[in-house]
């Protein structure tokens, strides 16, 4: 990776100490006085540190509500002044950039669109080249890791060192429960590439539902996380965009109190050593788990030189259904999911036929 300024964690980000940092508003500003309401009761849960606003927003089709542009700017300044709380909003190109640098915003932060288009992403590093800001990059809509540590790059080597990141799921055409799927391993690896950079979860545009939040927001901090943005409304029923998965600051300062924070590190020798053993037995199965497919594949292999000589082509369907159907029936016998056994043989089965195709063929597919 080629990031030329030191990007700092989230502790060294002074004033924002507290796990989970929370990041908390309307999904738009609608009127001074929904900003104002929202932001006082927001404040009244004691338990939020960053008020957000969308005065610019990206929708889908034209014609829907796009945001009351810069005019609401003065109604988040007056938020800062009044309640104490930073400010942050969405960015998507360069005026926007100038008019929240003008207004004094304290975090900016580049949408889930705007991630996954470079030339955008390119100008606002421009725009924002030098400025003392923080920036926070949410995941592009579509599930490229690339594409996300391209935007970091860009925004890094424009100067700025308080760099975070949202993951707010990505976009998906088939239905699910989820608006956006959370496909927790992209986020998890970005962590592994990038352990300083703080990850803050965005349960409202994963979950795309009120009544999904608290579920989505616990798993986060179990895979700690840094933090969560999470948006509120004042009157959600009434909100000009993102109604559904909207909640008033009251419940949200429910949501936060029932939440559970697990210590990331175990804390004493006595649960060491239980963890150690768990993984002892845990890596003994792996092994084991290794050797028994390669038994698989030895038999495998003899089926593919037995169907060389006596001429039979290598896949037979029915076959294959019949044991994918079976494995996922008894899979399910034993609390495995319908998905991750279908997925798993799915895999098992193509490295069987490349192991058949090489005895074949001499070569793999
Ligand atoms: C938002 O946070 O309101 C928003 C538009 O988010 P995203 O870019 O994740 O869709
Ligand atoms: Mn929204």
């Amino acid at each position: 990776m080629t990031i030329q300024a030191d990007i700092k964690s989230l502790s060294q980000w002074e004033e924002y100490h507290n796990r989970p940092l929370v990041i908390a508003g309307p999904c738009s500003a609608e009127s001074e006085k929904q900003v104002m309401e929202t932001a006082i009761g927001l404040k009244e849960t004691g338990k939020v540190d960053i008020y957000r606003a969308g005065i610019w927003k990206p929708r889908t089709r034209p014609n829907s509500f796009e945001g009351v542009g810069s005019k609401g700017l003065p109604w988040l300044k007056k938020v800062k002044q009044e309640t104490g709380l930073p400010i942050t909003i969405e960015v998507a190109n360069t005026k926007h950039v100038y008019e929240a640098l003008k207004f004094g915003v304290d975090i900016l932060w580049i949408g889930a669109r705007t991630t996954a288009n470079p030339f955008a992403m390119q100008e606002i590093a421009h725009a924002i080249k030098g400025a003392d800001i923080g920036v926070l990059i949410k995941n592009p809509v579509n599930p490229d890791l690339e594409l996300w540590v391209g935007a970091i790059e860009r925004i890094a080597n424009a100067g700025i060192s308080k760099i975070g990141l949202v993951h707010r799921g990505f976009s998906t055409y088939e239905k699910s429960l989820y608006r956006n799927l959370p496909m927790w391993q992209i986020p998890i690896e970005m962590k592994s590439r990038l352990p300083e950079i703080p990850m803050i979860n965005d349960p409202s545009h994963i979950g795309g539902a009120a009544e999904l939040l608290q579920d989505i927001s616990q798993r986060a901090m179990d895979l700690n996380y840094d933090g969560l943005m999470i948006e509120s409304h004042c009157n959600p029923k009434e909100a000009w965009s993102d109604a559904k998965q909207q909640i008033t600051p009251k419940e949200l300062g429910e949501l936060l109190s029932n939440l559970i924070l697990r210590d990331p590190i175990p804390h004493d020798k006595a649960q060491m050593n239980t963890l150690e053993e768990l993984r002892q037995k845990i890596d003994w199965l792996d092994d084991q788990l290794l050797d028994i497919i390669e038994s698989r594949m030895q038999i495998v292999k003899s089926i593919g030189e037995y169907k060389k000589k006596n001429n039979i082509s290598v896949l037979q369907n029915s076959r294959w259904e019949d044991i994918i159907y079976k494995s996922i029936e008894k899979g399910a016998k034993k609390g495995l999911s319908r998905q991750f056994i279908n997925d798993a043989f799915k895999a098992i089965h193509q490295e069987s036929i490349n192991h058949q195709m090489e005895i074949m063929n001499g070569k793999k597919e």
